[in-house]
């Protein structure tokens, strides 16, 4: 049987192979392994590429939030908003500096944060916001940061899954007071490893996440801030030096895939991602939605194709955030879509043939969900 998985990384690698080798032999030969000239090259790279001041190489993405809210002096005492909808470790960026996150809805069609729910979450303990550019599309960026200055708070987003997306004509990365991206190895942009990015225009900022990453040095042997070792890994930087140079073409070709995906979708109930006018989707995942998910990923997998659920559970409802086994805050959006939702083969490589095969095994499923239901 052909296979068709969800995401592919081998074929990547087998195409960067001689180049990935020979910089790896290189930084071994050279010993250059912390903080070395690729992280210095690195940053600068990826800060011109999201047009944006100053980046910092970190470990992770989810150092890049907590770093970022740290930056902005946020920890205990603190509410930070994010949405209900998204990867835990948003959520665990806020809890980590000892702040409270506070969770609101999603939209339905855009799955990023409702922006018409954030006031009625405001409370005088609130300092941040966290919009997640969930899927690889921005969240309603503007309306966030009205808000944000309205009550004079923080606004940190999470892109570990928007390498490149755009906003009304602005990269993402220098919009809110910082960004954090994440390098895991299935995201858009993903290293050999981990590793993660914060991007700024905010000088104070950058020198205090600089600091803070390195055991808290500003100048070598002084320790002012809290000593984490958060650092970016030469290896890593190296290897995302060489990526970078191929993400637009790696993005463009996402988009067609989506595009080839919509068009085949165009006759069927099924819901699909939404580009609205002015935002640039990167289709980090590709979801649909449909009321017969779970029937419909079993007999995909029995036909080969690879599917999965980001995520199955609102991080709301997710045990380490119950009070007394109880949910704390209600988002219904959330909470309905999460029964619903599947990501479907995407990545750079996936060829237009195999998005048609996806494409109509979906479609057969589909007709043949909704003749039973009329039944
Ligand atoms: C991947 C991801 C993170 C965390 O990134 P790590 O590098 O795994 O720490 C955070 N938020 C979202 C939305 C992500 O997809």
């Amino acid at each position: 049987m052909n296979t068709i998985p969800l995401i592919d990384l081998s074929l990547q690698h087998k195409q960067l192979r001689n180049e990935i080798t020979s910089t790896v032999q290189e930084v071994i030969d050279r010993g250059d392994f912390i903080l070395g000239q690729d992280v210095a090259k690195f940053e600068e790279e990826f800060a011109e590429y999201c047009g944006v001041k100053y980046a910092i190489g970190v470990d992770n993405g989810l150092s890049a939030l907590e770093l970022s809210l740290r930056a902005f002096g946020i920890g205990p005492g603190h509410e930070v908003i994010l949405p209900a909808h998204t990867f835990t470790a948003t959520a665990a960026a806020v809890t980590f500096v000892g702040a409270t996150p506070v969770f609101v809805d999603v939209n339905l069609e855009t799955y990023t944060i409702d922006v018409h729910k954030i006031e009625e979450a405001i409370t005088p303990r609130t300092k941040a916001i966290l919009p997640v550019h969930l899927y690889g599309l921005p969240a309603d960026m503007n309306v966030v940061l009205g808000i944000a200055e309205k009550y004079n708070l923080v606004v940190v987003e999470d892109a570990c899954q928007a390498h490149g997306a755009m906003y009304k004509g602005h990269r993402i990365g220098g919009i809110g007071n910082a960004t954090g991206f994440s390098f895991y190895p299935t995201k858009n942009l993903g290293a050999c490893g981990d590793a993660g990015i914060v991007t700024t225009n905010d000088a104070n900022a950058a020198e205090k996440i600089r600091a803070l990453r390195n055991c808290g040095q500003r100048v070598k042997n002084i320790h002012e801030e809290h000593p984490f070792n958060h650092r970016l890994d030469n290896l890593q930087a190296a290897i995302l030096r060489i990526k970078l140079k191929y993400l637009d073409q790696w993005i463009a070709s996402r988009r067609k895939l989506a595009e080839i995906y919509n068009t085949l979708f165009a006759d069927t109930n099924l819901e699909r991602p939404v580009e609205l006018p002015g935002y640039q989707h990167v289709y980090h995942l590709y979801v649909i939605r449909t009321q017969n998910r779970d029937a419909m990923q079993a007999a995909l997998k029995e036909r080969g194709i690879g599917t999965a659920i980001h995520y199955p559970t609102p991080v709301h409802l997710q045990p380490y955030y119950l009070k007394d086994g109880k949910p704390q805050y209600s988002c219904p959006v959330s909470e309905k879509l999460v029964g619903e939702i599947l990501s479907l083969p995407m990545y750079p490589e996936l060829t237009e043939e195999q998005v048609s095969v996806v494409a109509s095994e979906i479609k057969s499923l589909e007709a043949k969900a909704q003749y039973m239901n009329f039944q």
